[in-house]
């Protein structure tokens, strides 16, 4: 990259009269594009792919492509602005950013004296983030004011924790070795929402004659495609996964050489497995068992042999389990140590990067579930929550009892900051808001997690408004609070030199020059032999005791379905190809729509196009009907990460979530879910 710009060249309009600048994507999707973008007049005209980055071969998705529209959109965030009205109707007077900075560390001190820093809690996930806007100078800061602590478990928990106790998160199969695979797996992802530059290399692994079974209770356009597909019902997989595990033990299909060898308590989960036959699994998960029979003989046949491991099935009470069943399986089956065989998750751990810019390790403050904010908002009083610091992140739209959580929000005694780039449901919400800088306006790290690929975003038009970057609105805050050491930086530019500096190995300087950084086992790594478990002897733990002492009912064990009579259907919420978690979400137009198997429709009087009530005791949400095949009967399914404004009455899915907590990893269960619907009358 050379030198980084000055603030002073910064200031300038970047661009010119008419460019292409190159940037990375590092919005919350595996496949970290390089971007294109076309500026004009110092505005983004056009943002295309670039095929710097080789394995998204220059081109993008449609979500990215418009995402100038939230650059220069209605919703943008322009200037700090301080709540006018009642709280949840968005009206705000406008501050200097001074004085707005000066009210929320006012707030905060006074929330300190009172009743200490456990008052104040941070809220923010960092899916679309990289290195420089997500535990950064945020950490520090919340660190040393001594603040509650936030365990980000709404998405990935309980698979990174079966990932890491299993495998410590070791490097998986990459996109470009999917074609060597013979069969593919793919368990609860749907890449043509999300992640979409994998759909090419399984297309072309199909070319090549290798097998394709999807798992997912919807029939998407690669189930359609697939040799085997099972529509699942949710909550299921781990049944599914340990019937597959006990047809390998039972018929002699285990790799005993590579069990004694790399793994230990292979007997314990043999143990657990033998409960599920075929016929119990496939009855329970609704599935015909000869089809799973099916699925069990292609994979313990075939070789290469890759499960691709994704986040739907992580998503309720047996999530954990379900993971570390899935997880399991290429151990158990001795599928590693061929490219292209083995099991294919997130990669962000294969940088090995470790954080040497936080400024104060992690103190023993309390620890908040963020899938828990509604209640905590209303019932903690140990101390209460007194101060709600917002920032990358939509917890109005994004996290379970959507209700509780605005009740949350409502309290006259709560005051909350709310640092976004533009006006999310959450943010009409605030006490005052602080306007962000979006990626396209200044630097950070855009990491994938599908492919292995670490890129350097910078910026490509100058902040919009007085929007300002996370690094420069948490520098100075905690400069005002007197938290900042005098050799530490406390703006985007000093910070970005700290974190280049701070990369292991050569990877802050192959950036600096603009090359690719390989971590330490490659980017096209084979699992056992280029990259082993980053755990203890290098082995593999397949029944590790903590996970059967915590878990409800123990370690591969199924936990039955929350349905009652009263709420029969499962509600899903799988990725959409509109949106990126909430991210973008203000852009969507037109009603959203339910998705209902007919068979669920008929016996309800439901027609195409029908307006309908999704219910259950937390809420209702009400909205269009479609009917259609393409789901499993018992099962409806809205799109993830709808904005408010999306439904009739202001209520999205996740009013309908239990705030329950999956089996491992404290996950959230957004596919616990249990409802009905009923036609709604049209006044
Ligand atoms: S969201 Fe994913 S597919 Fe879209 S541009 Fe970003 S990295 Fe590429």
């Amino acid at each position: 990259m050379g030198t980084p710009a000055s603030p002073r060249e910064r200031n300038t309009p970047l661009g010119g009269p008419a460019s292409v600048v190159d940037t990375g994507c590092p919005l919350d999707c595996p496949d970290a594009c390089s971007l294109a973008v076309t500026v004009h007049h110092g505005k983004v005209v056009t943002i295309d792919g670039s095929d710097r980055n080789p394995t998204t071969k220059g081109f993008i998705c449609a979500k990215v492509r418009k995402f100038g529209d939230r650059v220069y959109g209605p919703d943008r965030l322009l200037h700090p602005g301080v709540r006018i009205g009642r709280k949840g109707e968005g009206r705000f007077e406008r501050l200097p950013w001074d004085e707005a900075l000066e009210l929320v560390v006012d707030r905060m001190q006074r929330a300190k004296a009172e009743s200490g820093g456990e008052s104040i809690l941070p809220y923010s996930y960092g899916g679309s983030n990289g290195l420089m806007t997500q535990d950064n100078l945020d950490a520090t800061l919340w660190r040393r004011f001594g603040t509650s602590r936030l365990a980000r478990t709404v998405c990935a928990a309980p698979t990174g924790a079966a990932n890491m106790a299993l495998y410590g998160k070791m490097s998986s199969v990459t996109y470009d070795d999917y074609p060597e695979a013979r069969l593919i797996i793919l368990w609860g992802v749907n890449p043509s929402a999300s992640g979409i530059h994998m759909v090419p290399y399984v297309r072309e692994a199909q070319k090549r004659g290798a097998k394709l079974v999807v798992i997912d209770p919807r029939s998407t356009q690669l189930a359609r495609a697939a040799d085997v597909h099972l529509a699942v019902r949710p909550g299921t997989d781990v049944a599914v996964a340990l019937a597959i595990h006990h047809f390998l033990f039972a018929n002699g299909f285990a790799d005993e050489a590579f069990l004694n060898a790399h793994t230990h308590h292979a007997d314990r989960l043999r143990e657990r497995a033998a409960e599920w036959p075929i016929a119990k699994a496939a009855e329970l998960a609704g599935v015909d068992a000869p089809a799973l029979e099916r699925v069990a003989e292609l994979y313990a046949a075939s070789s290469p042999a890759l499960i691709r491991c994704g986040w739907g099935l992580e998503r309720n009470r047996n999530g954990g389990n379900a993971a570390m069943a899935v997880l399991s399986l290429p151990a158990v089956a001795g599928k590693f140590g061929v490219r292209g065989g083995g099991y294919a998750m997130s990669n962000s751990a294969s940088w090995n990067i470790v954080r040497p810019w936080i400024g104060a390790p992690e103190p023993a403050t309390r620890l908040v579930n963020m899938n828990h904010l509604g209640r905590v908002l209303l019932e903690e009083r140990t101390p209460p929550v007194n101060v709600l610091f917002v920032y990358n992140c939509n917890p109005a739209a994004t996290v379970p009892d959507q209700n509780r959580v605005i009740q949350g929000l409502q309290r006259e005694d709560l005051f909350t900051v709310v640092f976004e780039q533009v006006m999310t449901d959450t943010a009409l919400y605030a006490d005052v808001v602080l306007p962000a800088t979006t990626f396209l306006e200044g630097y950070d790290f855009s990491k994938a997690y599908g492919p292995i690929n670490l890129d350097l975003g910078r910026p490509v038009i100058d902040a919009v408004g007085e929007s300002r970057s996370n690094a420069d609105v948490f520098g100075e805050l905690c400069s005002r609070l007197g938290l900042l050491h005098e050799d530490e930086p406390s703006d985007e530019l000093d910070l970005l030199v700290r974190v280049l500096d701070g990369l292991p190995g050569t990877i802050g300087a192959d950036l600096r020059n603009g090359a690719r950084p390989s971590p330490p086992g490659g980017t096209r790594p084979i699992q056992f032999v280029d990259v082993f478990p980053n755990t203890p002897e290098r082995k593999v733990d397949l029944f590790p005791e903590a996970f059967e002492t915590s878990a409800p009912l123990g370690l591969f064990r199924y936990q039955p379905d929350p349905a009652t009579d009263r709420y029969p259907l499962a509600l899903i919420s799988p990725a959409s190809d509109q949106t990126i978690s909430s991210t973008l979400g203000e852009l969507l137009r037109g009603e959203v729509r339910l998705l209902m198997h007919p068979a669920d429709a008929e016996p309800r009087g439901l027609a195409d196009n029908d307006l309908v009530r999704i219910f259950n005791d937390q809420g209702e949400v009400h909205c269009s009907l479609s009917v259609l095949p393409t789901i499993r009967p018992g099962t409806v399914s809205l799109p993830k990460g709808l904005w408010r404004r999306s439904t009739r009455n202001g209520v999205t899915g996740t009013a309908l979530v239990p705030d329950t907590l999956t089996d491992i990893g404290g996950g959230a269960c957004f596919n616990d879910a249990r409802v009905e619907v009923a036609s709604l009358p049209v006044a």
